[in-house]
C-alpha cells in the first residue's frame, strides 16, 4: 500500500519495484485502443515528473530549463556509445546542484529535452534517442521499470480528465505538474460538473472561450499568489529529509470552517494567514468555476 501511496507522490512513480501489478494492469490496458498515453502525449508536450524533474531543491522553470538544456547538449556531445554513458553520468552529478527536495526519491540524470525546440522533456536513453538502442539499462530504475511503469495518473484520471489536459495545456511545466496533481483535476471536474449538471466533453472544451478558461484554472499552479514557497513544499505534500506527509490548512486557527475548495488549496500548496486570505482566495477558486460554466452552457 506504501508503494501505491508513494507513487501518487508525482515524483515517485519509478521509485518501487511493487508497482509491477500495478504496470500489468495498465499493459493490458494499453492493448486497447482507447489508451490515452500521459507520458508523451504529442509533439506539443510531454512528462517527465517520475523520473524526478520537480524533485530539485529549485525546481522552477528556469533552473529547470537550463538545467535540460545542459544535459541535453552534453549527452549528443559526448555519448557515443553506451560506453561513455558512466562518463557523461559523473559529469552531470558532479557539475550539477543535487539538492533535493525529498531525499529519498531519485532526480535522473538522463532526463533532458527530446526535441531542439525544447517542447518535450523525456529519456535521454530511450531507443528513439539512440537509433533503435535502448540504453535504459545503466539507469537507477532499470531497464524494466522505466519501459514499463505508468503513474496513478493513469489510473485515476478519467478519459474526458486527461483529454481535456492534453487538448488545453501546450507547456511540459505545467503539464507534467498537473497531470500528476489527480485531487486537482478531479476537484476541478467535479466542481464544474456540479454546476452543468453533466460531465463536460473534451471536445467542446477545445474550443474558445472554453479552452484558455480551462487552462487560466490549471495556470494557478504557477500563479498562485497564496502559495508557499517552501522548498519542502509539493502540492499537497511537505517533506522532511526521507519522510513525506500531506499538509492539512488550519481552518480553526483561520476561524473558519473547512473550505469547500480545500483539496484545491491543497494542491496549490497554499499557506493562508488570515480568514481575509482565505476568502479572497476562494473567489478566486469560484470565479474560475463559474467562468467556465458560463462559457460552456452559453455555447452551443
Ligand atoms: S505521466 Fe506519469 S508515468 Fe508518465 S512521465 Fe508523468 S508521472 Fe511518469
Ligand atoms: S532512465 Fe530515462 S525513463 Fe528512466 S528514470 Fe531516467 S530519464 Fe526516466
Amino acid at each position: 500500500m506504501k508503494s501505491i501511496l508513494l507513487a501518487s507522490l508525482c515524483l515517485t512513480c519509478k521509485f518501487i519495484p511493487h508497482i509491477v501489478p500495478f504496470i500489468m494492469q495498465t499493459e493490458k490496458a494499453k492493448s486497447d485502443c482507447s489508451f490515452i498515453h500521459l507520458c508523451q502525449p504529442d509533439l506539443c508536450k510531454s512528462c517527465g515528473a517520475c523520473c524526478g524533474l520537480y524533485n530539485y531543491a529549485d525546481s522552477g522553470r528556469e533552473a529547470l530549463v537550463r538545467r535540460l538544456r545542459w544535459r541535453t547538449a552534453l549527452f549528443h556531445e559526448i555519448v557515443k556509445d553506451s560506453e561513455n554513458l558512466e562518463h557523461f553520468s559523473n559529469l552531470i552529478r558532479g557539475t550539477e546542484d543535487q539538492t533535493r527536495r525529498y531525499e529519498v526519491i531519485y532526480c535522473c540524470e538522463y532526463l533532458g529535452f527530446l526535441d531542439p525546440a525544447e517542447k518535450r522533456v523525456g529519456c535521454l536513453l530511450h531507443p528513439l534517442q539512440n537509433q533503435g538502442r535502448d540504453l535504459r539499462g545503466v539507469s537507477f530504475y532499470g531497464q524494466e521499470l522505466c519501459d514499463g511503469h505508468f503513474c496513478p495518473s493513469y489510473h485515476y484520471l478519467s478519459s474526458e480528465e486527461k483529454r481535456t489536459l492534453i487538448a488545453v495545456i501546450d507547456d511540459w511545466y505545467l503539464y507534467g505538474l498537473c497531470v500528476t496533481d489527480i485531487d486537482l483535476v478531479k476537484a476541478y471536474f467535479r466542481l464544474v460538473s456540479d454546476g452543468l449538471f453533466a460531465t463536460p466533453r473534451p471536445e467542446k472544451i477545445k474550443m474558445e472561450p472554453m479552452r484558455s478558461l480551462v487552462l487560466k484554472f490549471f495556470e494557478l499552479k504557477l500563479v498562485w499568489p497564496y502559495r508557499d514557497p517552501a522548498v519542502n513544499r509539493l502540492g499537497k505534500y511537505y517533506f522532511d529529509g526521507a519522510q513525506y506527509m500531506i499538509d492539512r490548512i488550519d481552518y480553526e486557527a483561520l476561524g473558519c470552517e473547512k473550505s469547500r475548495f480545500d483539496p484545491i488549496f491543497l494542491s496549490l500548496s497554499s499557506r493562508f494567514k488570515s480568514r481575509e486570505e482565505l476568502l479572497a482566495a476562494e473567489k478566486i477558486i469560484q470565479g474560475h468555476v463559474d467562468a467556465f460554466i458560463e462559457a460552456y452552457s452559453s455555447c452551443s
